[in-house]
């Protein structure tokens, strides 16, 4: 069986690349010049290349994250790159007036908006569930609610600008996997949530694109330091992650999977072998290394 699975996985990893690369491009990066962008959790890691990327790109950059000495540094990089304009705002998304103070800083700066890139998370441990559920509470607080809150808030003026919404998840959110119950959580949540509204916007006929993307293991700092002593996949590029977001976000795609062969064959052996594919995610764990707390 464990043969099998090591052979079966990566063929139909390859497939899936194969038709997800040899699909039609039309990406241009011109379609984010002068575009007015918020991005979330853009003090490091996938956020951090976002905002590189789209300064590249000459948008306007309203970036936001807790620490604010990061963040200064990112805009004045994002400056130097060529953005059209970049500032910041401060704040922990765990307090619950925080999303509509971002947002209202778009609107008194720019008078509108055309992208919205939700992409930060809260500390979760990665480990065993410890049965604490204010954690769990906390946790939805900043990794989901604080993503309804921003949209709340920004819907009006992304309505005005027939804009796009980015929501950034990761197959914990369409996949269970062990060590990371309260994050799985909050990324099944954002799917529930978004993919109804999306419902809605067609029905409504709100021309307000909604992107979510899926991603798998990325080599950001935090990720690596988190969990590289269990997991034995090698993490994927997080410069590439970010321009595939922004790429997915421009064209409207309903759904980004990168790296596209290994989300991509998870997600179909997922509806196809639901026992396979758990069997095949605990023999990806070295479970020895994770020390009970
Ligand atoms: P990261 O490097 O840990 O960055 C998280 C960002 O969120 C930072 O800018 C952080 O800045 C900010 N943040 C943390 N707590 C916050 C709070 N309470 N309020 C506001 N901002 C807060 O994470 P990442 O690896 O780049 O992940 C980015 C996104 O990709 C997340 O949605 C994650 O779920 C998804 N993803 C990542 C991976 C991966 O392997 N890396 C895999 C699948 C999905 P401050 O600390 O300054 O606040």
């Amino acid at each position: 069986m464990g043969l099998l699975l090591k052979i079966f996985i990566p063929l139909l990893g390859l497939a899936l690349a194969l038709y997800f690369y040899s699909a039609p491009e039309n990406f241009n990066e011109e379609m984010l010049r002068g575009k007015r962008v918020i991005v979330t959790g853009a003090s490091s890691g996938i956020g951090e290349q976002v905002a590189y990327h789209l300064a590249r790109m000459e948008a306007h950059l309203l970036l936001t994250a807790r620490t604010e000495a990061k963040l200064q540094k990112v805009v004045e990089r994002c400056l130097e790159l060529g953005a059209a304009s970049a500032r910041y705002v401060s704040g922990s998304m765990e307090d619950t007036t925080f999303p509509a103070v971002v947002v209202r800083e778009a609107e008194n700066t720019w008078g509108g908006l055309d992208m919205l890139i939700l992409n930060h998370i809260g500390y979760s441990y990665f480990n065993y569930f410890n049965g604490d559920v204010g954690q769990v509470r906390k946790l939805l607080e900043t990794n989901f609610l604080s993503y309804v809150a921003m949209t709340v808030s920004a819907l009006p003026m992304l309505k005005e600008s027939e804009g796009s919404i980015v929501v950034v998840s990761s197959v914990a959110g369409k996949i269970g996997s062990p060590f990371a119950a309260s994050y799985s959580a909050t990324k099944f949540a954002l799917e529930g949530f978004f993919s109804s509204l999306r419902h809605e916007f067609i029905i409504d006929k709100v021309n307000v694109s909604i992107t979510l993307c899926i991603l798998g293991y990325i080599n950001t700092e935090n990720a690596v330091q988190a969990i590289s002593h269990v997991i034995r996949s090698t993490p994927a590029p997080k410069e590439e992650c970010a321009l595939e977001i922004i790429r997915s976000g421009a064209l409207r795609q309903r759904e980004l999977h990168y790296p596209a062969g290994a989300v991509g064959s998870l997600l179909l052996l997922r509806n196809i072998a639901p026992d396979l594919l758990d069997s095949f995610i605990r023999s990806n764990y070295e479970v020895e290394n994770i020390r009970r707390t």
